[in-house]
Formats: structure tokens, C-alpha cells, sequence
């Protein structure tokens, strides 16, 4: 659970490419906001500011009115699925699952328990002794999901995580994430480049254009106007 604020974050590239201008974003605790633009308008780089995973030029991101522009990932509280999923694929499913919590040295009973109930609740934990690549792409989606959601993180960000799957698949796991969000009442956001797919997700959207925030609505709104 967690609100999160940008105020006045640009992002300059070492090349010079400012990638995220002037960024100011208020996400309300427990919300689902999608942030939706064309590829290559700055998405990614705010979602990799807001996880640590990448500096700020100037600027700071605030969650829970907490700055955390200059605390390391570990300390943000925060969990991301990426595009490729990013799975280890020397580790089983179990092992991909439980390794965060290893880390953070959680007790090895905790950790079985934890990851057998995340495993449950997406349907994987007959797979907790696979490879990533004996997994089908959508069940490889749902590992990256659960691997996340198992450090009971206070926001999950994905950056365009079903992108990899076929149509049909994810119609459906649109719909399971939708779920998701409302059984876990944690602050989740979004990022795609398919604003079909930010129309039927999320409760509010932010879209981006050249690195500029230039709209933030309900869903409801957006599509109504002119
Ligand atoms: P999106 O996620 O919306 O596709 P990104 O945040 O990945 O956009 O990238 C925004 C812009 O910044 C793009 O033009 C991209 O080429 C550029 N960019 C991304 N990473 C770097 C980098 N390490 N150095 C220079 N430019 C970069
Ligand atoms: P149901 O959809 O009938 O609830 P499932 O076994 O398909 O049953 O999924 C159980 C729950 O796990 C869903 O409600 C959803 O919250 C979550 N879930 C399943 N698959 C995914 C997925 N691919 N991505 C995210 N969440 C998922």
C-alpha cells in the first residue's frame, strides 16, 4: 500500500536525450494507473527512476511521502515485472519465486509458505519444480507475476508485461491482473504502448508524449471526448 509522487522529474540521457521531462505524477495509494504513449516517449525510463533501477537528473520521487529519490531499489519497497520477464533460467519456479525473499533472509518456512500461496493463487504450483523454459509463454508470465507478488511489495510496477503473449491469452490475463489488483489492494502501475489495452485496465490513465505527461483521466473520460 502506497501513494507515489513525481515532482519535477526529468530524465537527461549521458548522451544528452531527455527521455522524461518536467514529470509531475501523483498515484494514489492502492490505485491502478496505466501510462500509456507511443515507444520511446519515456515510460520505461520513469518507471526504472521510480524503482531505483535508473538516476534523476533533477527532480524527486516520494512514495508514501517518503523521498526515495536517494534510497537503492532494495529499500523502495517495490516490485517489477519487465517485458522479458527477466526469469533466472538456471532456478525452477520455486526458486525463481523464493529468491527475493532469500535475500532478505525471510525464514525457509515462511518463504515455502509464501511462495506456495502466491503459487496457488495464479495457478502455477503444479509448475514449482519447472525450468523457465519448460513453461509456455503465459504461464512464464505468471511466474514473473508471482515472483513480484510474494515480497508483498507496496507498489507493483509492470512495464508492457503482456506484450509476448498471444492475442486470446492476453485478453485473459488482462482480466486476471484487473483481479489481482482488487484482491490485493495494492497501488499497481502499468505501462503499455496499446491504448486499447490502457481503455480496458486500470482506474485512471496517464498519457505520454515525447517525454511530456500530457493527460491524466479515467478511462471514461478520455474515451468520451471529441
Ligand atoms: P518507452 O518505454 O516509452 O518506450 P523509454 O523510456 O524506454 O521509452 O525511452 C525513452 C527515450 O529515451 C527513447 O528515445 C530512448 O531511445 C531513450 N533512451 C533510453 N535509454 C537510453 C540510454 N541509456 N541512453 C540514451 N537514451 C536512452
Ligand atoms: P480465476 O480466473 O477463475 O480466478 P485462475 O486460476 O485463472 O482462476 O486465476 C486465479 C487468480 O490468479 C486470478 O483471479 C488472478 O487474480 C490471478 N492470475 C491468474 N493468472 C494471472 C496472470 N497471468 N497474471 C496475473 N494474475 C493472474
Amino acid at each position: 500500500m502506497a501513494s507515489v509522487r513525481f515532482e519535477r522529474v526529468t530524465k537527461q540521457y549521458e548522451n544528452g536525450y531527455v527521455a522524461v521531462k518536467d514529470l509531475n505524477l501523483d498515484i494514489c495509494d492502492r490505485e491502478f494507473l496505466v501510462l500509456v504513449g507511443p515507444s520511446g516517449c519515456g515510460k520505461t525510463t520513469s518507471l526504472r527512476m521510480l524503482a531505483g533501477l535508473e538516476s534523476i537528473t533533477s527532480g524527486h520521487i516520494y512514495i508514501d511521502d517518503r523521498r526515495v529519490s536517494d534510497l537503492p531499489p532494495k529499500d523502495r519497497d517495490i516490485a517489477m515485472v519487465f517485458q522479458s520477464y527477466a526469469l533466472y533460467p538456471h532456478m525452477s519456479v520455486f526458486e525463481n519465486m523464493a529468491f527475493s525473499l532469500e535475500l532478505q533472509g525471510v525464514p525457509k518456512a515462511d518463504i515455502q509458505q509464501r511462495v506456495k500461496q502466491a503459487a496457488t493463487q495464479l495457478g502455477i504450483d503444479t509448475l514449482l519444480d519447472r525450468k523457465p523454459k519448460q513453461l509456455s509463454g503465459g504461464q512464464r508470465q505468471r511466474v514473473a507475476v508471482g515472483r513480484a507478488i510474494v515480497r508483498n511489495p507496496s507498489a507493483f510496477l509492470m512495464d508492457e508485461p503482456l506484450s509476448n503473449l498471444d492475442a486470446k491469452l492476453r485478453v485473459q490475463a488482462r482480466a486476471e491482473l484487473n483481479k489481482l489488483h482488487k484482491r490485493l489492494g495494492t497501488t499497481f502501475i502499468y505501462v503499455t504502448h496499446d491504448q486499447v489495452e490502457a481503455m480496458t485496465m486500470g482506474s485512471r490513465i496517464a498519457i505520454m508524449n515525447q517525454g511530456i505527461l500530457q493527460q491524466i483521466d479515467t478511462p471514461q473520460t478520455i474515451y468520451e471526448q471529441p
